[in-house]
């Protein structure tokens, strides 16, 4: 459970720091005669817990014909403003955006798998693979291994165990519960190869890139002995372990050369990719440019563990399409939580604070710190993305013909928002289309204006939240 901060700003009229308190804030905004109208214009914001307010006007314009058929001035409603989400992906900073985000990924995901949102459903029956690639050690760590029993096994256990240069013993016998703090951090943090760990966070986007392009040319290898073509498509996730490196979770997918005919020929089974997929990892390596830290520059390859899962849809016992989608997506909404939260990028001024000697976390980062103090724009961006501890990728991509985007779920959205909320919605149908064109609307402010209106917002939504999950579950169930 993360808990995030409720961003109040305190500007808006009546509202005076230190001299209201919860109730009257409450009191004073529930009692006005304008309360309805409120709560429809907080209501895009979703339980956002830090909104951006937006100010201006907002026009619903007939499609074919281009005639403004309804206007919003924001001037008219009770904040004269209106609230929208702020749309982080991270759960540490807005627990409903974040939600969000992981609903659609799931949505995204899935639909690659098994079709829907605009993707054919015989992708289903494409060979597809779930992969998860690693980093490779930098140094012993604490580690909670499970034994093919099921059982957690001990750490690191040595009998005759080898003492490091700083006299540590490199072994331990606990067997660690998922809780313990140990987690991920290396048996001597002194040894640890705190610069490498970074400088591969650093170069794993473009380890990703040659590996498809690995991946892709064994596949056209293969095919053409078959005399066949076929394309590869993916979704791909990153997620920070507990020691400070990323690491890739993908879903894989065969498709047929041809755009017009998706399916690919059934010459080349998931097996296949599967152990194609694996070639290409183990193959794919190459040397960072030249530091002064490292004239030779770094080796960059994918750790030794790569596991890869074949994905049926429909058959039980064997990785299901919506177990694969679920897994992902939880995993989207995820920064660097696994080894602590960062609220803020790191800078000289703060550098001393986050790059503490005393955390693994923070000598990742005066690691990142120390060698992003070169020309070279590979190691220039390790100070900006200090904060990520190096890594510079987004947390979720996907090849382009994988499955929709998540803008196009996005705007389908906020379309739908804006008019439920504010607009003439009952005029727009099929034959009718309405689009609301919002660009009149400019930045107001970011937050709640009071405490009191951050309750009544944040209760509304999950009011609304409640109402529309049992309005699916009656769907589902009748
Ligand atoms: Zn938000
Ligand atoms: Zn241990
Ligand atoms: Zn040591």
């Amino acid at each position: 459970m993360t808990l995030a901060p409720v961003l109040i700003t305190g500007t808006g009229a009546g509202a005076m720091p230190g001299t209201t308190t919860l109730h009257s804030e409450l009191l004073s905004r529930a009692a006005r005669d304008d309360y309805q109208q409120w709560l429809t214009s907080v209501a895009p914001a979703g339980g956002c817990v830090r909104p951006i307010r937006l100010h201006g006007r907002m026009h619903d314009v007939h499609t074919a014909t281009g005639e403004i058929l309804a206007t919003l001035d924001t001037a008219s409603l009770p904040d004269r403003v209106i609230y929208t989400a702020c749309g982080d992906r991270r759960a540490s900073v807005c627990p409903a955006c974040a939600e969000t985000y992981r609903r659609d990924t799931y949505q995204l995901v899935r639909a690659g798998l098994a079709g829907g949102k605009g993707v054919p459903e015989s992708v289903a029956i494409h060979p597809a693979v779930f992969a998860t690639f690693t980093a490779p050690s930098f140094g012993p760590v604490h580690t909670r291994p499970m034994s093919k029993g099921g059982k957690v096994a001990r750490c690191r256990p040595r009998r005759n165990a080898s003492y490091c240069p700083h006299g540590r013993r490199l072994s331990c016998g606990q067997r660690h519960k998922e809780t313990d703090a140990c987690l991920g951090r290396p048996l001597c943090p002194d040894c640890y190869d705190y610069q490498a760990a970074v400088v591969w966070n650093a170069h794993a986007p473009e380890l990703w890139r040659r590996t498809t392009i690995g991946i892709r040319r064994r596949l056209d290898r293969l095919t053409r002995d078959h005399g066949v073509r076929v394309r590869l498509s993916y979704a791909k996730v990153a997620e920070f372990q507990a020691r400070g490196l990323v690491h890739f979770h993908a879903i894989l997918r065969l498709d047929g050369h041809d755009p017009a005919r998706i399916t690919p020929p059934a010459r080349v089974t998931a097996s296949q990719l599967a152990s194609i997929i694996r070639d290409a990892a183990r193959a794919t390596r190459f040397a960072t440019v030249s530091h002064p830290a490292n004239p030779r520059g770094w080796d960059i390859a994918w750790g030794r563990q790569l596991d890869t899962r074949v994905v049926k849809v429909t058959t039980a016992g064997e990785l299901t399409d919506t177990a694969v989608a679920s897994y992902l997506a939880k995993y989207a909404t995820k920064a660097t939580e696994a080894v602590g939260t960062l609220p803020v990028r790191i800078s000289d001024g703060n550098l001393t604070i986050y790059g503490s000697p005393h955390s693994h976390q923070g000598r990742l980062i005066a690691a990142a710190w120390r060698l992003g103090n070169h020309p070279h724009a590979d190691f220039q961006a390790l100070r900006r993305w200090a904060h990520m501890l190096g890594y510079r990728g987004h947390f979720s991509t996907k090849s382009r013909r994988y499955s929709t985007t998540l803008r196009a779920l996005r705007s389908a959205r906020a379309d739908w928002k804006r008019r439920q909320h504010l607009m003439v919605a009952p005029l727009a149908n099929a034959s009718n289309p309405i689009v609301a064109v919002a660009t009149g609307l400019s930045y107001a402010g970011k937050g709640w204006r009071t405490s009191g209106d951050a309750l009544l917002a944040l209760s509304a939504a999950a009011r609304a939240r409640d109402h529309e999950r049992i309005a699916r579950e009656e769907l589902t169930s009748g």
